[in-house]
């Protein structure tokens, strides 16, 4: 159960962020109908997410299987889920029957463990986003243009939309640490824009962050993911 001030303070949260995006696609042009808000609620409790369904949003991010499974089976609002966080082969199983988009799907291997799992344990295909690594630093998350066979960017896009069980549908990054986001964000939207000559339907940009939403938005960003500038700094840096 949420406390009213609880409730106070997710109201206040996402009325910032709201307006925030607002402001951000009038300064771009953009029709605010095509920005979607993602929730990311990791580390916050089921009850946040009733709360947040309360208020309207549908759209909400988890980045860890377990965490996320408890959550998806304990909330009884219809949300959309969205696994945002860096996806492991062997939680492919459980992440297909409560998710409905991967933001995450960065290796070849990967995205065919997905298909299968989806194959097997779901009914209609899952939307899936190829993360890319726009710095192309292996050591970290994300798909790179020209990398190796099992992170290559083309190679990965295809083995998505070769799944019968998965839907290509669009780009996800995080901006590093030590990059600009104005020059993040416009790489991942060239790569986009290449994504989408071949695969017309891939047409998500899943960018920009509670530090990061203005230039996501400013760059093309059809969902934003966002969780402290919502729901509070969270304990735990994650
Ligand atoms: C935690 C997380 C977010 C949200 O980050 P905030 O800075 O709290 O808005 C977005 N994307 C991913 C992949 C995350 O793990």
């Amino acid at each position: 159960m949420s406390t009213p001030e609880r409730e106070a303070q997710v109201r206040a949260g996402l009325a910032g962020v709201r307006a925030r995006i607002e402001r951000a696609c009038h300064a771009a042009g953009r029709d605010p109908g095509g920005v979607t808000l993602v929730v990311v609620t990791k580390t916050y409790p089921a009850s946040d997410v009733e709360l947040l369904a309360g208020l309207g949003v549908v759209d909400v991010g988890e980045n860890r299987d377990q965490e996320a499974a408890a959550k998806a089976a304990a909330v009884s609002a219809p949300m959309r889920w969205h696994f945002v966080g860096q996806l492991q082969r062997n939680k492919c199983r459980s992440v297909v029957t409560y998710a409905d988009v991967v933001h995450s799907v960065d290796g070849v291997r990967l995205a065919e463990t997905l298909a299968g799992a989806a194959q097997r344990h779901r009914e209609r295909a899952l939307s899936v986003l190829v993360q890319v690594s726009v710095d192309g630093d292996p050591a970290r998350g994300g798909a790179v243009r020209g990398g190796d066979a099992d992170r290559d960017l083309e190679r990965v896009a295809a083995a998505v939309a070769a799944a019968p069980a998965l839907r290509l549908a669009g780009v996800m990054a995080v901006a590093p640490m030590d990059w600009a986001p104005d020059a993040a964000f416009a790489a991942l939207a060239e790569v986009s824009a290449d994504l989408r000559a071949r695969y017309p339907e891939a047409t998500m940009i899943s960018a920009g962050m509670s530090g990061d939403l203005e230039a996501a938005i400013a760059h093309g960003a059809t969902h934003v993911r966002i969780g402290s500038a919502v729901l509070g700094t969270r304990d735990k840096l994650r």
